[in-house]
């Protein structure tokens, strides 16, 4: 037995599984009910003694997500019910339920029809081996991993995964479904975007067909859709994908989405569909800072065999900021160039190449990620918040000036400068200038503060 307090007549929980009990009430009135169930359900106490208490969870990445968001609040709830301070320890279950042993097909679903592997339409260049990660990333990684080990099996069915594009969902997406057949080639796993869905369902309206469709997907082990935002307002085959997303979900068959948003935000999405999304684990990736960037490029180098001189890597890293789909297309650009011209890959090439991509006349030393960064010490926000969707005031002012003066100071396009700045469009980047150049008539204090961080930017760069 347990005992962590052994005097007589206290109130003090006395057993693991009380005090966990407890905790968990506590923590239950403090946080959401979906994220109750995500993070907490079924989490049990394993041990406890006078020093330290073990909590049981499925696995790495769960650990990983309690010690990040939820420390403060399992401490506190400790603290409430315990005599005395308790360090928290944690075991990951081991569980013999490998993926070999779910249980195969019942003998009245159908047989897995020819080709079907071949169908799940995933690319095997799409694998967790070569998705570097970072910062802006990692949650998102360990999640999909996660569920790619033990899918339908963690708490996290659905897994939703949203970015601004170019930043790694359908990598993601494909490399859950790539190491789930490398594990079990039997598996059914199917990709496909939330357009292909409607479009096979259309056509298999117009063929009569449509209940062979529905089946096809219902035999289905894993489900990865991709850009589901592509629902929004195709109310029929909204109600055609709920009805398939229940099936499978009942079925405990994994599902991972991406939209290119919080579902909060997709407009023209039934409720009851926005709410299956937001019924299992949502991750978002946000843009990589610098370093992952250049390790990106690093990498995409070496496995393409190519030998790129380092201070051509870290420029096209510091001059594209919010995608890595653009940064590609940069490298491959920049090989094309290069053996155009029969010209070995230098900085020259690259300001080229740049200077082309970016819509630059003359090429600016100066960086919009400088800005960013050069604006968040001043104003101190961090640039997470500034490429993030807040809109808490002080944070909203630096991105609108860190917008204003990539007009000012750089040559790149109003579109440019918004989908590196926290993937905004041009219209939010007018907006920003307007509303900066009308502060800093108003605002003579504002105007100081403005000239002092152009000086410090422009200095860096004489
Ligand atoms: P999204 O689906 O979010 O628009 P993609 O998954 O298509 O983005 O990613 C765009 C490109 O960037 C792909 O070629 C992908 O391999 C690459 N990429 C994105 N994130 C990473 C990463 N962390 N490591 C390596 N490559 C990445
Ligand atoms: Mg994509």
């Amino acid at each position: 037995m347990n005992k962590i307090d052994n005097t007589s007549n206290n109130n003090f929980i006395t057993t693991k599984e009380d005090l966990w009990n407890n905790c968990l009430l506590y923590i239950k009135d403090r946080i959401q009910d979906q994220a109750f169930q995500t993070w907490f359900d079924g989490i049990i106490a394993t041990n406890l003694n006078n020093e330290e208490i073990t909590l049981q969870v499925p696995n790495q990445f769960h650990y990983e997500w309690l010690e990040s968001k939820y420390r403060n609040l399992i401490d506190n709830a400790l603290k409430e019910n315990s005599t005395h301070p308790l360090l928290v320890n944690y075991s990951v279950v081991i569980s013999d339920k490998s993926i070999k042993d779910i249980p195969s097909l019942t003998t009245n679903e159908k047989p897995i029809p020819p080709g079907y592997k071949r169908k799940s339409q995933l690319n095997s260049r799409y694998i967790f081996e070569n998705f570097i990660e970072g910062k802006s990333n990692q949650f998102a990684k360990a999640a999909a991993q996660s569920v790619s080990e033990t899918p339908g099996q963690t708490p996290y069915n659905p897994l939703l995964i949203y970015s601004s594009p170019g930043l790694g969902k359908t990598h993601l997406l494909q490399a859950i479904g790539n190491k789930l057949l490398l594990q079990n080639k039997n598996m059914r796993v199917v990709y496909l975007t939330s357009e292909k869905f409607m479009l096979d369902f259309i056509s298999s309206i117009q063929k009569n067909k449509s209940t062979d469709f529905i089946n096809n997907y219902r035999n289905v082990d894993m489900l990865l859709l991709d850009d589901a935002q592509f629902f929004q307002s195709k109310e029929q085959t909204q109600e055609q994908f709920f009805h398939l997303f229940n099936d499978l979900f009942q079925k405990g068959k994994q599902i991972v989405l991406t939209t290119d948003c919080h579902p909060n935000e997709l407009t023209g999405l039934k409720d009851r569909l926005v709410s299956r999304f937001q019924s299992g684990l949502i991750v978002d990736i946000q843009p990589p800072d610098l370093e992952t960037r250049i390790a990106i490029l690093m990498k995409k180098a070496e496995d393409d065999g190519l030998e790129i001189p380092y201070d051509v890597t870290e420029f096209i890293a510091e001059a594209i900021v919010g995608d890595i789909r653009a940064m590609e297309g940069a490298l491959v650009k920049l090989l094309a160039l290069s053996s155009l011209r029969k010209e070995d890959i230098n900085m020259n090439l690259a300001k080229n190449v740049l200077k082309k991509l970016l819509g630059d006349t003359s090429f600016m030393d100066l960086s919009i990620d400088n800005i960013i960064k050069t604006v968040c010490n001043n104003m101190k926000v961090s640039e997470r918040q500034i490429m993030g969707k807040t809109r808490i005031m002080e944070v909203a002012l630096a991105r609108q000036l860190a917008m204003y003066l990539s007009k000012e100071l750089t040559n790149a396009s109003l579109s440019n400068i918004g989908s590196n700045i926290g993937g905004r469009d041009h219209s939010t980047v007018i907006h920003a200038c307007k509303n900066i150049e009308k502060k800093i008539i108003d605002d003579p204090e504002f105007e100081k503060k403005v000239e002092n961080i152009k000086n410090q930017l422009t200095d860096k760069n004489l």
